[in-house]
Protein backbone atom coordinates (compact mmCIF):
# COMPACT_ATOMS: atom_id res chain seq x y z
CA UNK A 1 0.00 0.00 0.00
CA UNK A 2 1.58 3.48 -0.87
CA UNK A 3 1.28 5.89 1.60
CA UNK A 4 -0.51 9.46 1.32
CA UNK A 5 1.04 12.72 0.43
CA UNK A 6 -1.25 14.67 2.66
CA UNK A 7 -0.40 15.39 6.26
CA UNK A 8 -1.83 13.65 8.62
CA UNK A 9 -2.60 16.14 10.57
CA UNK A 10 -5.00 18.15 7.88
CA UNK A 11 -8.48 19.22 9.17
CA UNK A 12 -11.66 16.67 8.35
CA UNK A 13 -14.47 16.77 6.15
CA UNK A 14 -17.62 15.66 7.91
CA UNK A 15 -17.76 12.68 6.18
CA UNK A 16 -19.60 9.53 7.55
CA UNK A 17 -17.93 6.75 5.39
CA UNK A 18 -17.82 3.42 7.25
CA UNK A 19 -17.11 0.58 4.70
CA UNK A 20 -18.10 -0.49 1.13
CA UNK A 21 -19.89 -3.16 0.08
CA UNK A 22 -20.62 -5.35 -2.41
CA UNK A 23 -23.36 -4.06 -4.73
CA UNK A 24 -24.15 -7.77 -5.77
CA UNK A 25 -22.88 -9.97 -3.08
CA UNK A 26 -22.78 -7.68 -0.51
CA UNK A 27 -19.53 -8.60 1.13
CA UNK A 28 -18.23 -5.91 3.51
CA UNK A 29 -14.53 -4.17 3.26
CA UNK A 30 -12.70 -1.42 4.67
CA UNK A 31 -12.93 2.00 2.77
CA UNK A 32 -9.55 3.01 4.07
CA UNK A 33 -7.72 1.31 0.65
CA UNK A 34 -8.02 1.66 -3.14
CA UNK A 35 -9.97 -0.72 -4.76
CA UNK A 36 -11.48 -1.53 -7.48
CA UNK A 37 -14.17 -4.31 -8.45
CA UNK A 38 -15.46 -6.37 -5.32
CA UNK A 39 -12.73 -9.41 -4.80
CA UNK A 40 -14.89 -11.90 -3.99
CA UNK A 41 -17.59 -12.04 -7.13
CA UNK A 42 -16.16 -8.91 -9.67
CA UNK A 43 -18.98 -6.63 -9.49
CA UNK A 44 -18.61 -3.13 -8.29
CA UNK A 45 -18.29 -1.77 -5.14
CA UNK A 46 -20.52 0.95 -3.35
CA UNK A 47 -19.55 3.24 -0.33
CA UNK A 48 -21.63 3.22 2.78
CA UNK A 49 -22.16 5.76 5.23
CA UNK A 50 -22.94 6.54 8.83
CA UNK A 51 -26.76 7.99 8.08
CA UNK A 52 -27.73 8.16 11.77
CA UNK A 53 -25.24 10.19 12.00
CA UNK A 54 -24.80 12.12 9.02
CA UNK A 55 -28.46 13.24 9.45
CA UNK A 56 -27.55 15.30 12.37
CA UNK A 57 -25.91 17.80 10.33
CA UNK A 58 -27.19 17.13 6.83
CA UNK A 59 -29.76 19.24 7.38
CA UNK A 60 -32.05 21.52 4.67
CA UNK A 61 -31.52 24.06 7.12
CA UNK A 62 -27.60 23.73 7.38
CA UNK A 63 -27.54 22.95 3.57
CA UNK A 64 -28.79 26.93 2.86
CA UNK A 65 -25.38 28.20 4.22
CA UNK A 66 -23.20 25.71 2.07
CA UNK A 67 -20.91 26.21 -0.74
CA UNK A 68 -22.80 26.03 -4.15
CA UNK A 69 -20.81 22.88 -5.18
CA UNK A 70 -21.42 19.43 -4.33
CA UNK A 71 -19.42 19.17 -1.87
CA UNK A 72 -22.32 20.96 0.20
CA UNK A 73 -23.33 17.01 0.34
CA UNK A 74 -19.67 16.54 2.26
CA UNK A 75 -21.47 13.76 4.73
CA UNK A 76 -22.40 11.29 2.36
CA UNK A 77 -19.45 11.79 0.31
CA UNK A 78 -15.74 9.82 0.95
CA UNK A 79 -13.44 12.28 1.02
CA UNK A 80 -12.09 12.49 4.72
CA UNK A 81 -9.47 15.15 4.52
CA UNK A 82 -10.38 18.67 3.25
CA UNK A 83 -6.66 18.85 1.57
CA UNK A 84 -7.95 15.77 -0.22
CA UNK A 85 -11.01 17.59 -2.19
CA UNK A 86 -9.88 18.74 -5.50
CA UNK A 87 -12.74 21.02 -6.70
CA UNK A 88 -13.23 23.31 -9.70
CA UNK A 89 -16.82 24.11 -8.67
CA UNK A 90 -18.29 20.92 -10.17
CA UNK A 91 -21.94 20.78 -8.95
CA UNK A 92 -24.81 22.33 -7.98
CA UNK A 93 -26.10 23.43 -11.74
CA UNK A 94 -29.20 25.14 -12.24
CA UNK A 95 -32.21 23.12 -12.75
CA UNK A 96 -34.30 24.70 -15.37
CA UNK A 97 -38.46 25.20 -15.97
CA UNK A 98 -38.31 24.54 -19.58
CA UNK A 99 -41.40 26.63 -19.98
CA UNK A 100 -42.04 27.12 -23.77
CA UNK A 101 -40.88 23.79 -24.37
CA UNK A 102 -42.96 22.11 -22.33
CA UNK A 103 -45.85 23.78 -24.16
CA UNK A 104 -45.08 22.95 -27.22
CA UNK A 105 -45.21 19.30 -26.43
CA UNK A 106 -47.78 19.04 -24.54
CA UNK A 107 -46.30 18.32 -20.66
CA UNK A 108 -46.08 22.07 -19.09
CA UNK A 109 -43.86 20.84 -15.67
CA UNK A 110 -41.24 19.63 -17.80
CA UNK A 111 -37.58 20.83 -16.24
CA UNK A 112 -33.95 20.48 -17.38
CA UNK A 113 -31.16 19.78 -15.11
CA UNK A 114 -28.40 21.59 -17.06
CA UNK A 115 -25.49 19.53 -16.58
CA UNK A 116 -23.36 21.48 -18.93
CA UNK A 117 -22.31 23.86 -16.88
CA UNK A 118 -19.69 21.75 -14.96
CA UNK A 119 -16.37 21.68 -14.94
CA UNK A 120 -15.15 20.39 -18.61
CA UNK A 121 -18.82 20.86 -19.94
CA UNK A 122 -20.33 17.83 -18.51
CA UNK A 123 -21.81 16.12 -15.78
CA UNK A 124 -18.27 13.44 -15.70
CA UNK A 125 -17.01 16.38 -13.50
CA UNK A 126 -18.88 15.21 -10.60
CA UNK A 127 -17.78 11.37 -10.82
CA UNK A 128 -14.47 12.25 -11.33
CA UNK A 129 -14.13 14.96 -9.36
CA UNK A 130 -14.88 12.72 -6.41
CA UNK A 131 -13.21 9.48 -7.49
CA UNK A 132 -9.63 11.53 -8.17
CA UNK A 133 -10.02 13.52 -4.60
CA UNK A 134 -10.23 10.07 -3.16
CA UNK A 135 -7.44 8.43 -4.70
CA UNK A 136 -5.50 11.34 -4.06
CA UNK A 137 -6.38 10.60 -0.60
CA UNK A 138 -5.68 7.19 -0.73
CA UNK A 139 -2.41 7.45 -2.36
CA UNK A 140 -2.32 6.70 -5.52
CA UNK A 141 -0.02 7.75 -7.96
CA UNK A 142 -1.25 8.04 -11.49
CA UNK A 143 -4.74 7.64 -13.00
CA UNK A 144 -5.75 6.01 -16.19
CA UNK A 145 -9.19 6.04 -17.40
CA UNK A 146 -10.88 4.34 -21.26
CA UNK A 147 -13.02 6.88 -22.83
CA UNK A 148 -14.81 7.53 -25.77
CA UNK A 149 -15.25 10.87 -24.76
CA UNK A 150 -16.65 13.12 -21.49
CA UNK A 151 -14.43 11.00 -19.07
CA UNK A 152 -11.33 11.74 -19.95
CA UNK A 153 -11.48 15.65 -20.13
CA UNK A 154 -12.95 15.24 -16.90
CA UNK A 155 -10.49 12.69 -15.30
CA UNK A 156 -7.60 14.46 -17.52
CA UNK A 157 -8.94 18.05 -15.37
CA UNK A 158 -9.04 16.75 -11.94
CA UNK A 159 -5.64 14.89 -12.09
CA UNK A 160 -4.11 17.78 -13.42
CA UNK A 161 -5.82 20.11 -10.34
CA UNK A 162 -4.22 17.37 -7.85
CA UNK A 163 -0.88 16.91 -9.71
CA UNK A 164 -0.79 13.39 -10.80
CA UNK A 165 -0.22 12.31 -14.26
CA UNK A 166 -3.14 11.16 -16.28
CA UNK A 167 -3.44 8.24 -18.91
CA UNK A 168 -5.93 8.20 -21.18
CA UNK A 169 -7.42 5.67 -23.79
CA UNK A 170 -9.49 6.25 -26.23
CA UNK A 171 -11.17 4.92 -29.76
CA UNK A 172 -9.15 6.36 -32.88
CA UNK A 173 -12.09 7.26 -34.04
CA UNK A 174 -13.15 10.29 -30.99
CA UNK A 175 -14.14 13.76 -32.03
CA UNK A 176 -11.38 15.84 -32.12
CA UNK A 177 -12.35 18.13 -29.04
CA UNK A 178 -12.44 14.84 -26.88
CA UNK A 179 -8.67 14.40 -27.89
CA UNK A 180 -7.70 17.70 -27.44
CA UNK A 181 -9.69 18.79 -24.30
CA UNK A 182 -7.23 15.91 -22.81
CA UNK A 183 -4.19 16.49 -24.29
CA UNK A 184 -4.16 20.62 -23.48
CA UNK A 185 -4.81 19.42 -19.71
CA UNK A 186 -2.09 17.67 -19.84
CA UNK A 187 -2.79 13.62 -19.97
CA UNK A 188 -0.89 11.29 -21.95
CA UNK A 189 -3.49 10.11 -24.47
CA UNK A 190 -2.76 6.94 -26.25
CA UNK A 191 -5.67 6.26 -29.59
CA UNK A 192 -6.99 2.23 -29.80
CA UNK A 193 -8.17 1.04 -32.54
CA UNK A 194 -11.35 -0.49 -31.84
CA UNK A 195 -14.20 0.45 -28.68
CA UNK A 196 -14.09 1.88 -25.42
CA UNK A 197 -14.11 -1.96 -24.29
CA UNK A 198 -10.50 -2.56 -26.35
CA UNK A 199 -8.93 0.61 -24.36
CA UNK A 200 -10.79 -1.04 -20.89
CA UNK A 201 -7.91 -3.54 -21.98
CA UNK A 202 -5.04 -1.70 -22.16
CA UNK A 203 -5.52 0.35 -18.75
CA UNK A 204 -5.56 -2.84 -17.41
CA UNK A 205 -2.44 -3.77 -18.63
CA UNK A 206 -1.06 -0.50 -17.63
CA UNK A 207 -2.12 -1.24 -14.46
CA UNK A 208 -0.81 -4.08 -14.32
CA UNK A 209 2.34 -3.41 -15.58
CA UNK A 210 3.12 0.29 -13.90
CA UNK A 211 0.28 0.63 -11.21
CA UNK A 212 -1.98 3.13 -12.23
CA UNK A 213 -5.03 3.25 -10.43
CA UNK A 214 -8.05 2.84 -12.31
CA UNK A 215 -10.89 5.02 -12.67
CA UNK A 216 -13.33 3.03 -14.98
CA UNK A 217 -16.98 3.68 -14.38
CA UNK A 218 -18.12 2.07 -11.99
CA UNK A 219 -15.05 -0.23 -11.51
CA UNK A 220 -13.90 2.16 -8.50
CA UNK A 221 -16.38 2.57 -5.98
CA UNK A 222 -16.39 6.69 -5.71
CA UNK A 223 -17.31 8.14 -9.25
CA UNK A 224 -21.19 6.82 -8.66
CA UNK A 225 -20.96 8.57 -5.28
CA UNK A 226 -19.92 11.99 -7.39
CA UNK A 227 -22.46 11.31 -9.85
CA UNK A 228 -25.08 10.80 -6.68
CA UNK A 229 -25.00 14.02 -5.55
CA UNK A 230 -27.41 14.74 -8.83
CA UNK A 231 -30.45 13.35 -6.74
CA UNK A 232 -29.55 15.22 -3.48
CA UNK A 233 -29.41 18.36 -5.87
CA UNK A 234 -32.67 17.39 -7.44
CA UNK A 235 -34.51 16.89 -4.12
CA UNK A 236 -33.05 20.42 -2.77
CA UNK A 237 -33.75 21.97 -5.99
CA UNK A 238 -37.65 21.04 -6.17
CA UNK A 239 -37.88 21.44 -2.21
CA UNK A 240 -36.97 18.34 -1.01
CA UNK A 241 -39.52 16.72 -3.60
CA UNK A 242 -38.93 14.13 -6.42
CA UNK A 243 -40.62 14.49 -9.73
CA UNK A 244 -42.94 11.94 -11.81
CA UNK A 245 -40.48 11.00 -13.94
CA UNK A 246 -36.48 11.49 -14.78
CA UNK A 247 -35.17 10.41 -18.16
CA UNK A 248 -31.53 9.67 -18.53
CA UNK A 249 -29.18 8.66 -21.43
CA UNK A 250 -27.46 6.09 -20.08
CA UNK A 251 -23.96 4.80 -21.27
CA UNK A 252 -22.62 3.05 -17.81
CA UNK A 253 -25.43 3.89 -15.81
CA UNK A 254 -23.37 5.45 -13.26
CA UNK A 255 -25.39 8.45 -12.81
CA UNK A 256 -28.90 6.62 -12.66
CA UNK A 257 -27.76 4.10 -10.19
CA UNK A 258 -26.31 7.00 -8.22
CA UNK A 259 -29.30 9.14 -8.00
CA UNK A 260 -30.93 5.77 -7.18
CA UNK A 261 -28.38 5.15 -4.02
CA UNK A 262 -29.03 9.08 -3.64
CA UNK A 263 -33.09 8.66 -3.05
CA UNK A 264 -32.50 5.62 -0.55
CA UNK A 265 -30.25 7.58 1.88
CA UNK A 266 -32.42 10.95 1.40
CA UNK A 267 -35.45 8.69 2.86
CA UNK A 268 -33.19 6.92 5.45
CA UNK A 269 -31.85 10.44 6.56
CA UNK A 270 -35.67 12.14 6.45
CA UNK A 271 -35.44 14.39 3.90
CA UNK A 272 -37.94 12.71 1.68
CA UNK A 273 -40.41 10.65 1.89
CA UNK A 274 -40.99 6.51 0.05
CA UNK A 275 -42.02 8.51 -3.16
CA UNK A 276 -39.63 7.69 -6.27
CA UNK A 277 -39.83 9.08 -9.56
CA UNK A 278 -40.34 6.78 -12.69
CA UNK A 279 -36.72 6.04 -14.19
CA UNK A 280 -36.44 5.99 -17.85
CA UNK A 281 -33.27 5.01 -19.88
CA UNK A 282 -32.87 6.39 -22.86
CA UNK A 283 -30.13 4.91 -25.23
CA UNK A 284 -29.45 4.95 -28.91
CA UNK A 285 -30.55 2.74 -31.17
CA UNK A 286 -26.83 2.24 -32.97
CA UNK A 287 -26.25 0.81 -28.90
CA UNK A 288 -28.82 -0.18 -26.71
CA UNK A 289 -27.91 -2.95 -24.23
CA UNK A 290 -30.08 -2.38 -21.35
CA UNK A 291 -33.09 -1.60 -23.51
CA UNK A 292 -32.62 -4.96 -24.60
CA UNK A 293 -31.90 -6.72 -21.14
CA UNK A 294 -35.24 -4.64 -19.71
CA UNK A 295 -37.30 -5.73 -22.70
CA UNK A 296 -36.27 -9.30 -21.79
CA UNK A 297 -36.66 -9.37 -18.48
CA UNK A 298 -32.61 -10.01 -18.06
CA UNK A 299 -30.76 -9.36 -14.75
CA UNK A 300 -27.71 -8.79 -16.55
CA UNK A 301 -27.35 -7.45 -20.55
CA UNK A 302 -25.48 -9.06 -22.98
CA UNK A 303 -22.78 -7.25 -25.02
CA UNK A 304 -24.09 -5.13 -27.52
CA UNK A 305 -21.92 -5.74 -31.31
CA UNK A 306 -20.85 -3.45 -33.46
CA UNK A 307 -21.81 -0.17 -31.36
CA UNK A 308 -22.24 2.54 -33.14
CA UNK A 309 -23.82 6.40 -32.27
CA UNK A 310 -22.76 9.92 -32.62
CA UNK A 311 -23.59 9.70 -29.08
CA UNK A 312 -20.18 8.98 -27.78
CA UNK A 313 -21.77 8.79 -24.02
CA UNK A 314 -23.58 6.27 -24.76
CA UNK A 315 -21.80 4.20 -26.87
CA UNK A 316 -20.93 1.79 -24.08
CA UNK A 317 -21.34 -1.90 -25.41
CA UNK A 318 -21.35 -3.53 -22.03
CA UNK A 319 -21.94 -1.83 -18.29
CA UNK A 320 -20.42 -3.65 -15.52
CA UNK A 321 -23.17 -2.41 -13.47
CA UNK A 322 -25.63 -4.03 -15.90
CA UNK A 323 -27.45 -5.23 -13.25
CA UNK A 324 -27.98 -2.28 -10.75
CA UNK A 325 -29.17 -0.15 -13.62
CA UNK A 326 -31.95 -2.74 -14.73
CA UNK A 327 -32.79 -3.30 -10.88
CA UNK A 328 -33.24 0.91 -10.19
CA UNK A 329 -35.87 0.89 -13.65
CA UNK A 330 -37.91 -2.28 -12.60
CA UNK A 331 -37.70 -1.05 -8.37
CA UNK A 332 -38.85 2.85 -9.95
CA UNK A 333 -41.72 1.10 -12.34
CA UNK A 334 -39.67 2.90 -15.17
CA UNK A 335 -38.83 1.95 -18.74
CA UNK A 336 -35.81 1.84 -21.15
CA UNK A 337 -35.93 2.71 -24.92
CA UNK A 338 -33.54 3.47 -27.81
CA UNK A 339 -34.29 6.49 -30.22
CA UNK A 340 -32.52 6.62 -33.65
CA UNK A 341 -29.18 9.39 -33.83
CA UNK A 342 -31.23 11.43 -36.17
CA UNK A 343 -34.19 12.15 -34.17
CA UNK A 344 -31.44 13.36 -30.75
CA UNK A 345 -30.09 15.17 -33.48
CA UNK A 346 -33.49 17.04 -34.75
CA UNK A 347 -34.36 17.20 -31.40
CA UNK A 348 -31.35 18.78 -29.99
CA UNK A 349 -32.36 21.93 -32.04
CA UNK A 350 -36.04 21.46 -30.46
CA UNK A 351 -34.34 21.61 -27.26
CA UNK A 352 -32.26 24.75 -28.43
CA UNK A 353 -34.19 27.10 -29.98
CA UNK A 354 -37.29 26.70 -27.18
CA UNK A 355 -35.12 26.61 -24.42
CA UNK A 356 -31.71 28.50 -24.70
CA UNK A 357 -29.50 25.18 -24.02
CA UNK A 358 -27.29 23.93 -26.55
CA UNK A 359 -27.21 20.14 -25.61
CA UNK A 360 -25.13 17.17 -26.17
CA UNK A 361 -26.82 15.12 -28.09
CA UNK A 362 -27.20 12.83 -25.32
CA UNK A 363 -29.46 15.37 -23.46
CA UNK A 364 -31.22 15.89 -27.11
CA UNK A 365 -32.07 11.83 -26.67
CA UNK A 366 -33.91 12.55 -23.35
CA UNK A 367 -36.33 15.11 -24.92
CA UNK A 368 -36.64 12.79 -28.02
CA UNK A 369 -37.30 9.86 -25.41
CA UNK A 370 -40.24 12.47 -23.49
CA UNK A 371 -41.86 13.02 -26.61
CA UNK A 372 -42.49 9.05 -27.58
CA UNK A 373 -43.59 8.54 -23.79
CA UNK A 374 -46.37 11.51 -24.12
CA UNK A 375 -47.50 10.01 -27.39
CA UNK A 376 -47.65 6.59 -26.21
CA UNK A 377 -49.38 7.83 -23.01
CA UNK A 378 -46.41 6.28 -20.69
CA UNK A 379 -45.82 9.91 -19.65
CA UNK A 380 -49.22 11.93 -18.81
CA UNK A 381 -49.06 15.69 -19.69
CA UNK A 382 -49.70 16.67 -16.39
CA UNK A 383 -46.93 14.68 -14.68
CA UNK A 384 -43.30 17.02 -13.26
CA UNK A 385 -40.37 15.22 -15.75
CA UNK A 386 -37.06 16.08 -15.16
CA UNK A 387 -34.76 15.54 -18.35
CA UNK A 388 -30.62 15.32 -17.88
CA UNK A 389 -29.19 17.57 -20.22
CA UNK A 390 -25.67 15.37 -19.36
CA UNK A 391 -23.44 18.12 -21.62
CA UNK A 392 -23.11 21.04 -23.68
CA UNK A 393 -23.20 20.82 -27.27
CA UNK A 394 -20.32 22.67 -28.13
CA UNK A 395 -17.88 19.34 -27.61
CA UNK A 396 -19.71 18.11 -30.66
CA UNK A 397 -18.88 20.65 -33.32
CA UNK A 398 -18.12 17.82 -36.01
CA UNK A 399 -22.27 16.60 -35.76
CA UNK A 400 -23.74 20.35 -36.13
CA UNK A 401 -21.90 21.40 -39.29
C1 LIG B 1 -20.93 9.56 -20.07
C2 LIG B 1 -22.07 10.30 -20.61
C3 LIG B 1 -23.38 9.81 -20.51
C4 LIG B 1 -23.69 8.47 -19.88
O1 LIG B 1 -23.51 8.53 -18.49
P1 LIG B 1 -23.53 7.27 -17.55
O2 LIG B 1 -23.80 7.78 -16.19
O3 LIG B 1 -22.21 6.60 -17.67
O4 LIG B 1 -24.62 6.37 -18.02
C5 LIG B 1 -24.41 10.60 -20.98
N1 LIG B 1 -24.18 11.81 -21.54
C6 LIG B 1 -22.93 12.32 -21.66
C7 LIG B 1 -22.76 13.67 -22.29
C8 LIG B 1 -21.84 11.60 -21.19
O5 LIG B 1 -20.61 12.11 -21.31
Amino acid sequence: MQTSSIPTSSTLTSSTLTHLECGRCGQRYPAGQLMNLCPACGKPLLARYDLETAKRTLTPAALRDRPATLWRYAEVLPVQRAEAVISLGEGWTPLVKAERLGRTIGCPHTWIKDEALNPTGSFKARGLCVAVSRAYELGARELAVPSAGNAAGAMSAYAAAAGLPAHVFMPADVPMMFRIECAELGASVTLVDGLITDCGVKVRQGVQQHGWFDVSTLREPYRVEGKKTMGYELAEQMGWTLPDVIIYPTGGGTGLVGMWKAFAEMEAMGLIGPQRPRMVSVQSTGCAPMVRAFDQGDEFAEPWQGAKTVADGLRVPAAVGDFLILQALRQSRGTALAVPDQEMLDHARTMGSLTGIFPAPEGAACLAAQIRLLRAGWIRPDETVVLFNTGSGLKYAHLWA
